[in-house]
């Protein structure tokens, strides 16, 4: 297979869905988790979760960035534009995510709530941004503007915001820095295998893991056997295609079917066990594990997360501006906490789809196209609507 064409062929996935039904034993139910946002937006998008039998469920992970970060974060963010006014740099989907007081990076960017005490009084410079390298030459093209880039993500997004920061500091830029928030996959997983509802309750059964795909090209596959060989659950690793997920669902259900928890991998076009060995050298290089960080739905996860070294501390915008993190409650009537711990649906909050849409989120699930909110939304609401007629 060379195209992408190819693993999006109805035919072949036909002859998948055949083959899971097939596989899919009558006397037992199966729940398999999507950890990663770009496979809840596949399974959303190309309709999976109808070609599977009713004993096959799908749970949404907490694997979208955006969706992860606590409101407290891009509080900080805002702070920065506002109160020390600096331009602020980060993706689109940042820009959306609700922030306290009704604010955002993208209503701050217009003025709005401009005159809240918190936030001071000035219009943000916040800019949208492709890549952290962009960010990077808008500090060269401002040296008189201090600029931050709000670094967020998982492992596939942090060699690229190591880079920038060697790069930086070869350059000698004086006006450049990051608000570091990038997260590891490894500790979510734990936090989810370790979670009440997963080992005490049993309110969320989980008898395996759809392993990320791009995350995965860094770290490899490896990490995972730890959660295979630990907690008995396995764990395929598949690609973002229709057919690399189906797949990788008939291969979770016949390793529960034979009584196995291993380590597959489905998108061994893209990884290796070992990952990119060079990427992981560059982020240890750069960075070192936060002692705790704050996620959102999951809580303070210690370890989980990544802080600037002390020899590129004059690139750590958080050492450089002492703004320290302040945790904010969400939204009262917001499920995304329960959401990203796959104890909810987003169709089971009250106000999805009414007061919360992609174009006015209440929650961080409902900013990006793999928040489980968003892919729901945009793929999935019609398909409520003719269960309910
Ligand atoms: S629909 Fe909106 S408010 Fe409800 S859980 Fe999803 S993101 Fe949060």
């Amino acid at each position: 297979m060379k195209f992408i064409d190819e693993f999006r062929d109805g035919k072949l996935a036909r002859g998948l869905a055949v083959a899971i039904r097939q596989s899919a034993r009558d006397d037992r139910d199966y729940h398999f988790m999507e950890f990663c946002g770009g496979h809840t937006h596949a399974i959303s998008r190309y309709g999976v979760s109808d070609l599977l039998p009713a004993n096959v469920r799908m749970i949404h992970g907490p694997g979208c960035p955006v969706c992860v970060l606590p409101i407290g974060r891009i509080d900080m963010a805002i702070r920065l534009a506002r109160d020390a006014g600096v331009i602020l740099c980060s993706y689109g989907d940042t820009l959306r995510v609700p922030a306290s007081g009704g604010l955002s990076l993208l209503k701050a960017k217009a003025g709005l709530g401009s005159r809240s005490a918190s936030h001071g009084e000035h219009h943000g410079d916040i800019r949208m941004v492709y890549s952290a390298a962009d960010a990077l030459a808008v500090a060269q093209q401002n040296p008189d503007r201090e600029v931050v880039f709000f670094a967020i993500g998982f492992e596939t997004t942090t060699p690229p915001t190591a880079v920038v920061i060697k790069r930086a500091q070869a350059l000698g830029l004086r006006n450049f820095s990051v608000l570091c928030c990038h997260v590891l996959t490894p500790s979510a997983i734990a936090s989810i295998l370790e979670s009440p509802e997963v080992r005490q309750w049993g309110s969320v059964p989980l008898d395996g893991f759809i392993g990320p795909a791009h995350v995965s090209t860094i770290i490899g596959s490896r990490p995972y056997e730890f959660f295979a060989e630990e907690y008995r659950k396995p764990v395929v690793i598949a690609g973002f295609e229709p057919l690399d997920v189906m797949q990788a669902i008939l291969m979770l259900l016949r390793q529960v079917n034979d009584g196995r928890a291993l380590v597959e991998n489905e998108f061994s076009r893209a990884v290796t066990r070992d990952g990119n060995r060079k990427a992981q050298q560059l982020v240890a290089e750069v960075f070192e594990l936060r002692r705790s960080f704050a996620w959102r739905g999951l809580g303070e996860l210690p370890y989980s997360a990544l802080r600037i070294r002390k020899s590129f501390a004059d690139f750590d915008a958080e050492r450089r501006f002492a703004i320290g993190y302040q945790a904010v409650a969400d939204h009262l009537a917001c499920e995304c906490g329960a959401i990203l711990r796959g104890v909810k649906r987003p169709q089971e909050c009250r106000i999805f789809g009414s007061v919360c849409t992609p174009e006015n989120p209440v929650g961080s699930c409902m900013v990006s196209s793999e928040g489980a909110c968003a892919a729901h939304y945009s793929f999935g609401r019609f398909a409520d609507a003719a269960a309910v007629q």
